[in-house]
């Protein structure tokens, strides 16, 4: 039952509320019973100050103490308030009313303070358990300096009936706030969370077969409308995700199977005769073989980028010289651009120190100039350049090729992504791309912490610039 965050709500409201409710109650209710005491302390302290001014009175028009307290008594009657006289000695002189034994709960009189008033409530001996407040004082009246003791008394009767009816209403009124609070909490509670029930059966519907479903936002400015917002972006970065998957999951298949197909046709055809000439199965062979080299370096290149996806692919970084490696490369691309007839110059003036993976930025050096000897024709140039600029690492690497489409551009360092795919693909040679040259050097310059890019791209030739961050001087 607990496990309802409605039910919970509930419970909280109801017990913070049934705190605030008895703390208020209690208050209340020892507020008034304070200010209600206090009042008839303050009548009794009253009625014993007019005691004491009559029997001054009385004793200075010439009475006995007897006599004066007789007619005070009888002239303060009150039904409210008893008043009774005593001498020094605790003697009744007189008293306004007789029913009551308050006498015999009179202090002992040689404990009553002189002039000062005490207050004390005493439970009433006849009736059952109703309570008295008593006033006594010890005086002492001028014209005779005759000594007396006053007792005043009120009954708490009705103080005591009116609290106990606050008391019954508190018992009443507060479990039935309570009850009705608790409903309407509980019908608020439901009325709030319905569009979270709503969103998790609409969100329990979506699965990979439909993700490009999403839930309803009924106000995208409110606590839930920016949940339901949250879960639909994350529903579309997972979906792209997806799509993308699937998409490398189609591609990766589409170009492992055409060396596999030739492959196979070789295979198939050498073998259609049982005798072949020597040359034949050289050829054959051969183009198995580099049918083979094909396949692994696109199964390497899917490996690497799979890697770098799942975050497993640790940089191994040591100190070297950007400028020596760029040089490395160069080499390295001469031999193949020798072949086409293509030159490949250095421009690096000076030492660039950095702190890398020297394997990975060779991969994307290479991959670079290897796609830009294989797209300048005959008599063409290529060159590297490297220069530090605005604490970046700016390396170049320019072309006199026929430049890339410029519908092209922007899918370049797509996966598989090649611009011409049917010239590529029939192509057997083991150097044909498979179109993951580019993201891979993404990758690399990313995990440095660098950028890759187009800079250029005409009809004179394309240049890649490759950000890296250089070590702080
Ligand atoms: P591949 O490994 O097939 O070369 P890449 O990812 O390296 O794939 O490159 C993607 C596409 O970009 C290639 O199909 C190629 O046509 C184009 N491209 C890359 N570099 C150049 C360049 N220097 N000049 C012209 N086109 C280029």
């Amino acid at each position: 039952m607990l496990d309802s965050v409605r039910i919970r709500l509930t419970l909280w409201y109801v017990s913070v509320l049934a705190f605030v409710l008895i703390a208020f109650s209690v208050g209340v209710y020892s507020l008034l019973s304070s200010a209600l005491h206090d009042r008839v302390d303050e009548s009794l302290r009253a009625l014993m100050q007019i005691t004491i001014k009559s029997l001054t009175n009385d004793e200075e028009e010439g009475q006995t103490p007897e006599g004066a307290a007789q007619s005070t008594a009888a002239e303060l009657f009150n039904p409210e308030q008893a008043l009774a006289i005593f001498d020094a000695s605790g003697r009744l002189l007189a008293e306004n009313t007789s029913s009551d034994d308050f006498y015999a709960q009179l202090p002992d009189p040689s404990l009553i303070l002189q002039d000062e008033v005490s207050l004390y409530t005493v439970e009433d001996r006849n009736d059952d358990g109703e309570h008295h407040r008593m006033a006594v004082r010890r005086v002492t009246i001028p014209p005779l300096n005759t000594p007396y003791i006053v007792l005043a008394t009120q009954p708490l009767e009705r103080i005591e009936d009116e609290l106990e009816s606050l008391r019954e209403i508190l018992y009443y009124l507060v479990p039935l706030a309570l009850l009705l609070a608790g409903i309407g909490g509980w019908f608020l509670a439901r009325k709030s969370l319905a569009p979270v029930v709503s969103m998790s059966e609409q969100a329990r519907r979506i699965g990979a077969k439909n993700l490009e479903q999403r839930l309803l936002v009924e106000n995208p400015r409110d606590e839930l409308g920016r949940l339901a917002a949250a879960f639909n972006e994350l529903l579309s970065r997972l979906s792209a995700a997806f799509v993308q998957q699937r998409q490398f999951m189609a591609d990766a298949s589409h170009e492992l199977r055409t060396p596999l197909s030739v492959m196979r046709t070789a295979a198939d055809v050498t073998l259609e005769k049982p005798h072949r000439e020597e040359d034949e199965y050289r050829d054959a062979i051969k183009m198995i073989g580099e049918q083979t080299r094909r396949l692994t370096r696109i199964v390497e290149d899917m490996f690497t980028l799979a890697r770098a996806d799942a975050g497993r692919y640790p940089l191994r970084a040591s100190r070297f010289y950007l400028d020596e490696l760029i040089e490395e490369t160069a080499r390295v691309g001469r031999v193949l651009a020798a072949q086409k007839d293509v030159t490949v110059d250095v421009a690096a003036s000076s030492e660039f120190p950095f702190h890398g993976d020297e394997d990975l930025l060779r991969q994307m050096l290479l991959n670079l100039l290897g796609n830009a000897i294989k797209h300048t024709p005959p008599g063409g140039a290529v060159r590297l350049g490297i220069i530090l600029a605005r604490g970046e690492y700016l390396i170049s690497i320019s072309d006199t090729g026929s430049g890339i489409p410029p519908e092209a551009r922007p899918h370049i360092f797509e996966r598989f992504y090649r611009v011409d795919k049917a010239r590529s693909r029939s192509e057997t040679a083991s150097g044909a791309g498979a179109g993951l040259g580019l993201s891979i050097s993404l990758w690399i310059a990313e995990a440095h912490g660098g950028s890759l890019g187009l800079a250029r791209s005409d009809g004179d030739g394309s240049t890649f610039v490759v950000a890296l961050p250089a070590p702080a001087q």
